[in-house]
């Protein structure tokens, strides 16, 4: 007997007739003689739906009440697979995040798990229920509703897996793995049987949205071994896991985000501690930070640009603009780009594999305005517009 948690995202519980699906696919694992945990997002587009409506009364509301009511799209989904397990004649529970010990800090929107008490948990698994959970959600110290941040059921289902010591951690969603590329815009990506932590990480981290970030580096912290694969069709996944005897590849995937704003000063002035000045600054506002410029000095001043999350762009030129508009510098926000990438850790041992990239990008036509690298990943900023072009281009130089 094992220990299995299964994760199903917003598309695979959908419509009632998903969830019958879900529901079939759960009460199998557990006729099987295992213990079974499953965890759920919202329904298809609820999240979404759910932050408009609350954009239609308060663009600005507070961030508190923004969990109280996103929260609400995994209640829906617990109760109505818990339903269609008790008609498929199975023992069920459901548990909203805080029933199943899911313990944050404060910071609504983006929480972090601090601790989960299992002993409710536990004690219904020992009762031989199939234990239902919210995803994405939990509680904090001042007893109110937090969520992880988008994405985050995933990293329910990791952390579950991790405390529980679960057997197996399966992600289902709505294509069979993990990609070369996303499947839905690269009709020829080609499924990975399996894929590192590192580089699933990375990929993550980088646009494929497949599996939240957070997700990733918790399994590799605590050693879960994940299986992404889809609800609908039954056929093996990709398994993310630790490097050891996997497919011998260059890279492992292109990926793009288009949720990037670009911040520029410039004409600061070219002496020691600007730099420093600006990015304790923008730290200090828990603004993280990615690809980095800094120009060549000329006539005693230089310009830096960097790269954020477009959600941060606003602060970010407010803090900038009141450090360096005084001393005459401008600072300038662009939205119009985007970041595409190749992961992969075979890159570390190939030279030429940057300029393979590149090359294709110029056959493509596409200029490039600022590149970042890493042992594993190089990252390029490109005009947004022909993000899905540059995808193509640089999937089909390294994969036909
Ligand atoms: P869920 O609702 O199950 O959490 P998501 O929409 O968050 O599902 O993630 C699945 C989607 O990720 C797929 O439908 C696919 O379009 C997209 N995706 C992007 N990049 C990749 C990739 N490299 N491999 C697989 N899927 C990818
Ligand atoms: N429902 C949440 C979201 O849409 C969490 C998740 O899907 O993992 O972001
Ligand atoms: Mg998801």
């Amino acid at each position: 007997m094992s220990l299995i948690v299964q994760k199903f995202g917003g598309s695979s519980v959908a419509n009632a007739e998903r969830v019958m699906n879900v529901a079939r696919i759960v009460t199998d694992t557990y006729k099987e003689g295992n213990d079974v945990v499953v965890v759920v997002s919202a329904q298809g587009d609820t999240t979404d739906d759910l932050i408009e409506k609350a954009k239609e009364i308060n663009p600005k509301a507070s961030k508190r009440e923004m969990d109280m009511l996103l929260t609400a799209g995994e209640q829906i989904s617990i109760s109505l697979l818990a339903m269609a397990i008790e008609k498929l004649g199975c023992p069920v529970v459901s548990l909203l995040g805080w029933q199943a010990g899911f313990h944050t800090n404060r910071a609504y929107g983006s929480a972090r798990i601090e601790s989960i008490k299992t002993e409710r948990l536990q004690s219904e698994l020992d009762k031989k229920k199939i234990v239902v959970v919210a995803g994405f959600q939990g509680i904090n110290k001042s007893d109110d509703l937090t969520t992880l941040g988008r994405g985050g059921s995933d990293t329910s289902a990791v952390a579950i897996a991790a405390v529980l010591h679960a057997d197996r951690c399966q992600i289902f969603t709505d294509v069979t793995g993990v990609f070369t590329a996303d499947p839905r815009k690269i009709p020829n990506a080609k499924k990975l049987k399996d894929i590192t932590y590192d580089e699933m990480l990375e990929l993550a981290t980088l646009g494929a949205q497949v599996l939240n970030n957070r997700s990733v580096e918790m399994a590799k912290k605590y050693n879960v071994e994940l299986e992404v694969l889809s609800s609908l069709e039954r056929e093996p996944g990709t398994i993310v896991k630790e490097a050891a005897k996997m497919e011998k590849m260059l890279i492992r995937g292109v990926t793009k985000d288009t949720d990037v704003a670009r911040i520029s000063v410039v004409g600061m002035k070219d002496i020691p501690g600007n730099a420093f000045r600006m990015f304790s600054k923008l730290a200090s506002k828990g603004i993280n930070i990615d690809v980095i410029l800094q120009s060549v000095g000329r006539d005693g001043t230089k310009d830096i640009s960097f790269t954020c999350a477009k959600d941060y762009a606003d602060t970010a030129v407010e803090v900038l603009e009141d450090i360096f508009s005084p001393e005459g510098a401008k600072v300038s926000c662009d939205t119009t780009i985007a970041k595409v990438s190749i992961v992969g850790a075979g890159m570390q041992s190939h030279s030429g594999t940057a300029s393979k990239m590149f090359g294709a990008l110029y056959e493509a036509g596409i200029n490039i305005s600022m590149i970042s690298t890493s042992e594993i990943t190089v990252s390029v900023l490109i005009d947004k517009e022909l993000a899905d072009k540059a995808v193509e281009a640089v999937h089909k130089a390294f994969f036909g």
